[in-house]
């Protein structure tokens, strides 16, 4: 390996969601000098900036996406499901649905109740709240001035109002904002998109910044294989870099900051000899510390879809069929306009399966076109789709080496639906979807049931369908769990147990998967880690009052 001739005060790994903001934080600073490694390049396909382009990026392994498969799941009929994970500046911030969703006060406080004392939903707030501008300004939940531009979707489409007025005749509540004082309810979603452009966190905190900041090098094409430990310390990073791929390192003078998602993360740690002992064992990798817990506690959303045709041609297949589609895409980079400015996804819900429930344990996504197998179905007619996921399963899977090369994928186990409440709340879910889809408001929009099909009636039937057809929503965390216990991979200041100078900023810390979507959560934990990182104060603590949401899930 080459001697590192190169050095930064912090080193990061990573250039996604939580490295973009870390990034531009850290460097906020003219005298700290920071270098992001990024095994991807610059986000410049056009399809990620129109935000219509998003089931090209899901579809297919490619320079935006490393395209994982899990291991074959043993209570999914053996299946080997479709991983997409961002690659390149932005990370999974640039291929994702755009979806603005912080999970609901009480998951936080959960952690704080785990004995992580500064990540009640009062400490993180501020910080959800530093990151953010809202397009329709700030108030005690909402945030303005922040990097991450968040617009409320609009009505736009008339299905997606019909879907919110059936989901109030199925007798569940309204809410305003998900990301407000309830959750719970049918409602319209925010969206990380600016003047009809996707605002991935390369967008909001990198190539605003890269310029005017001489202290803020990225590195891209650059694949951290290992992280350089010298007694007890990180120092450095090595990596590969271009075509041939050639070794090289980089010094770090303060710290190394693994930020490199929820795959990746554990990957590269147990590839630097931190992890379980007799798994780095088996694949020759030397041990340095013993960690067992590094790539256990996966967690993700499994999802389900109700599919449905449409008897009305105004969904995304007839604004953008056949030759049409180019149309839109002349239209949107001419002008911005047209259907390619939106993510076709602007309706949702959280909601309860049982009324005793202290929060929604189910999301639904409303999407204006037939979506089947993660966009890599064609659509051939008007539909529309519901997607439900179960937001806190309780089954925990785990990402492990499939060898020590770092240019092979890890062995992703998400060991989907190994408990029983997460077999009855994905089958609650699917009798969910028709309950809100068999009312009148949707009865001049709604044709067949194309998926899960008039067959799929019974519990067993609907068990067979959710294992045959489940998927992941992608929403991973937990492979790097922070906790106050021995065996959690860092600690609540996210700093790796055992090593000096090293933490993970990622989702791969969260202890528990937050109820929705974690862009913005991933963010939230990166803004946090950037003061404890510089040594600044926390940001004051915010008090808010929640809705009281022990009520029954219908009214
Ligand atoms: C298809 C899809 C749709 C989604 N939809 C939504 C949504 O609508 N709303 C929402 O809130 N969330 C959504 N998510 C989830 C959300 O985007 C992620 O939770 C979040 O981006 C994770 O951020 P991260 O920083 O942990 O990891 P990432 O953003 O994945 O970043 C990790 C980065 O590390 C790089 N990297 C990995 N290994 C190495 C290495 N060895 N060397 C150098 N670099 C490396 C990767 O290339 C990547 O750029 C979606 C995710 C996907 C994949």
């Amino acid at each position: 390996m080459a001697k590192a001739t190169e050095w930064a005060d912090f080193v990061i790994i990573g250039a996604g969601s939580a490295g973009c903001a870390l990034a531009a934080r850290l460097s906020e600073d003219p005298r700290v000098r920071v270098a992001l490694l990024e095994a991807g390049g610059r986000d410049v396909s056009p399809l990620v900036r129109m935000p219509a382009g998003v089931g090209n990026l899901i579809r297919a392994k490619s320079a935006y996406n490393w395209g994982f498969e899990t291991v074959a799941q043993t209570n999914m009929n053996g299946r080997r499901l479709w991983w997409p994970r961002g690659k390149g500046w932005g990370g999974s911030s640039s291929i994702n649905g755009m979806i603005y969703i912080r999970g609901h006060a009480r998951d936080y406080d959960q952690w704080r109740q785990m004995g992580l004392a500064e990540w009640g939903f009062r400490d993180v707030l501020p910080y959800f709240k530093r990151s953010e501008h809202n397009e329709r300004g700030g108030d005690a939940f909402r945030g303005e001035g922040g990097p991450l531009w968040v617009s409320l979707a609009p009505v736009g489409n008339p299905l997606y109002k019909a879907f919110i007025q059936a989901g109030r005749q199925a007798g569940y509540p309204l809410t305003k904002d998900f990301n407000g004082a309830q959750q719970e309810g049918m409602g319209l979603y925010h969206l990380t998109i600016k003047d009809g452009e996707r605002w991935s966190a390369a967008a909001a905190y990198l190539r605003p910044v890269m310029a005017e900041r001489t202290n803020l090098k990225v590195i891209s094409g650059a694949l951290a294989s290992q992280i350089l430990i010298e007694k007890g310390r990180a120092v450095g990073v090595a990596y590969s870099a271009g075509a041939g791929k050639q070794v090289l390192s980089i010094r770090a003078e303060r710290e190394v900051l693994l930020c490199a998602g929820a795959v990746q993360s554990p990957q590269i740690l147990m590839l630097s000899g931190i992890g379980p002992a007799e798994h780095l064992k088996q694949h020759g990798v030397a041990v340095k510390i013993d960690a067992p817990d590094v790539g256990e506690n996966l967690q993700d959303h499994l999802d389900v879809t109700g599919v449905y045709e449409c008897t009305k041609p105004i969904t995304a297949y007839t604004m953008t069929k056949g030759l049409k589609q180019f149309a839109v895409a002349a239209q949107y980079f001419a002008t911005k306009q047209g259907a390619g400015r939106t993510n076709h996804l602007h309706a949702g819900a959280f909601l309860k399966t049982r009324g005793e429930l202290d929060r929604p344990d189910v999301q639904l996504h409303f999407v204006n076109a037939i979506m089947m197998d993660h966009a890599r179905h064609k659509p051939d007619r008007d539909g529309f789709t519901i997607h439900a996921c179960q937001l806190r399963p309780e089954s925990r899977g785990t990402v492990r080496l499939d060898s020590a090369d770092p240019f092979d994928d890890p062995a992703i186990d998400p060991n989907y639906l190994a408990s029983e409440t997460d077999r009855r709340t994905m089958r609650d879910s699917v009798r969910m979807i028709r309950d809100i889809i068999r009312q009148t408001a949707l009865t001049p929009y709604r044709g067949a049931e194309i998926m899960p099909g008039a067959q799929v009636q019974t519990d067993s039937e609907i068990d067979f369908f959710i294992r045959a057809k489940g998927e992941t929503i992608y929403h991973p965390v937990g492979t790097c769990r922070m906790g106050r216990d021995e065996r959690s991979v860092v600690d609540e200041r996210l700093s790796v147990r055992g090593v000096e100078a090293l933490r993970v900023v990622d989702a791969s810390v969260m202890p528990t998967l937050v109820g929705g979507n974690t862009n913005a959560p991933t963010i939230m934990i990166a803004e946090k880690a950037a003061d404890m990182i510089l040594g600044r104060p926390p940001l004051p603590p915010e008090d808010v009052t929640i809705a009281e949401d022990r009520a029954p899930g219908r009214i």
